[in-house]
């Protein structure tokens, strides 16, 4: 399975000003480049290529960066379009669609660039790079990840990385190809229920509390509002500068909360049940809307960590249609609306067992996940003659 590693860079100044003339010299490339693409009715990279690539060799792009520079226009291009045709920027006339499809794709200036190994090459021993830029070659630049990080490097990294800039820090962001555990057979499932207050609860009693989140949330809020009011560039830029690092915060977590999990189901032999990804929309819903914006992503990226680091463990994972299991009783199966006492209280109508309600919850999504997974075992058994 492909997983990403992302270094960050540690570059002294004169390195620091070779990357970032680089990273603007091919963006502004991929820009000239896209209005040729855009002029053109968007042709096929051969095509392209014979319109652009003596201009940018001509710009002192060498021959591999001038490659990618094409290569990732074309790539942009193409995710576009699959952005259009899936409805995800809106129905066809509608305004942002039309901004859309208007005017050729714009890259930031630090926008990302993709490298080959001929112009970056690793030393993982020394931590550093070799790398490619419009200065000639810079060697022994410095970098930095997690020693289980550097690991998977060594052993899987494979075909391109990208060169990033963001929030003025240069990263790396590699490529590797881990190969998948054996997935073993669960001797039960875990249940892992989302929410807000606590982000996750499991059936077998982990809650990540959503504390942190939602304070940090909170204040992100309040900034943005006495920034909104500024409504200057400067702002605006800060308040990017905010949500990004919000974003991050917020994935940070996700990693940690994800790893907890999926140890705990390896080292126990279980498999995880999680809701699927109609649960997790039809719950944001319900929330207040500022809140949407923030939980609907953290949800899914959640669900998408838990499930990347199951299968590189060999852990089962099952979704689940998550119906009735915040109504229904995990001791008796009685389901009323009316069992949620509250938002956090769970209590049986039926037969009086009164619970924490998220973990009533997770409870029942690791039922639903057992009988999803047996049902699918025994499909796939061959009948005994
Ligand atoms: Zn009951």
């Amino acid at each position: 399975m492909k997983i990403v590693v992302q270094v960050k860079l540690m570059p002294d100044a004169v390195q620091a000003l070779a990357l970032e003339r680089t990273l603007h010299a091919v963006n502004e490339a991929a820009n000239w480049v896209s209005a040729v693409a855009f002029d053109r009715g968007v042709p096929h990279v051969y095509e392209l290529r014979k319109y652009t690539y003596a201009e940018l060799k001509s710009r002192g792009l060498g021959a591999q960066a001038a490659q990618h520079v094409i290569k990732k226009v074309r790539d942009a291009y193409t995710t576009l379009k699959a952005n259009l045709g899936a409805g995800n920027l809106g129905k066809p006339g509608s305004r942002r669609r039309l901004k859309a499809e208007a005017k050729p794709i714009v890259f930031r200036p630090e926008a990302a660039q993709p490298y080959d190994d001929r112009c970056l090459s690793w030393q993982y021993d020394a931590g550093t790079v070799s790398v490619w830029t419009v200065e000639g070659r810079v060697k022994n630049v410095r970098f930095v990840c997690s020693a289980g990080a550097l690991k998977t490097l060594q052993a899987y990294r494979q075909g391109e990385s990208d060169l990033v800039r963001r929030d003025g820090v240069f990263y790396l962001i590699a490529t590797c190809e881990v190969p998948e555990a054996e997935r073993f057979e669960p001797g039960r499932f875990i249940g892992v229920d989302l929410g807000i207050v606590a982000i996750a609860t499991t059936s077998t009693g982990y809650q990540a509390a959503g504390r942190g989140l939602n304070r940090h949330r909170r204040r992100q809020l309040e900034l943005r509002r006495k920034l909104q009011n500024k409504r200057t560039r400067s702002a605006k830029r800060l308040l990017k500068k905010r949500s990004r690092r919000e974003k991050r915060h917020a994935a940070n977590q996700n990693h940690i909360i994800a790893k907890t999990i999926v140890t705990e189901a390896e080292r126990t032999s279980s498999g995880i049940a999680l809701e699927n990804l109609k649960g997790i929309r039809q719950r944001v819903r319900l929330r207040k809307p500022q809140r949407v914006a923030l939980h609907s992503w953290a949800f899914a990226q959640l669900a998408d960590f838990i499930a990347y680091k199951a299968k590189r463990a060999g852990v089962p994972v099952v979704f689940v249609d998550p119906a009735y299991t915040s109504q229904q009783c995990c001791e008796c199966g009685h389901i009323d609306g009316r069992n949620r006492a509250s938002q956090s209280v769970f209590c049986c109508r039926n037969c009086g067992v009164v619970a924490h309600a998220d973990r009533n919850a997770s409870r029942n999504i690791a039922r639903k996940g057992e009988a999803v997974w047996i049902a699918g075992s025994e499909s796939r058994v061959p009948a005994t003659p």
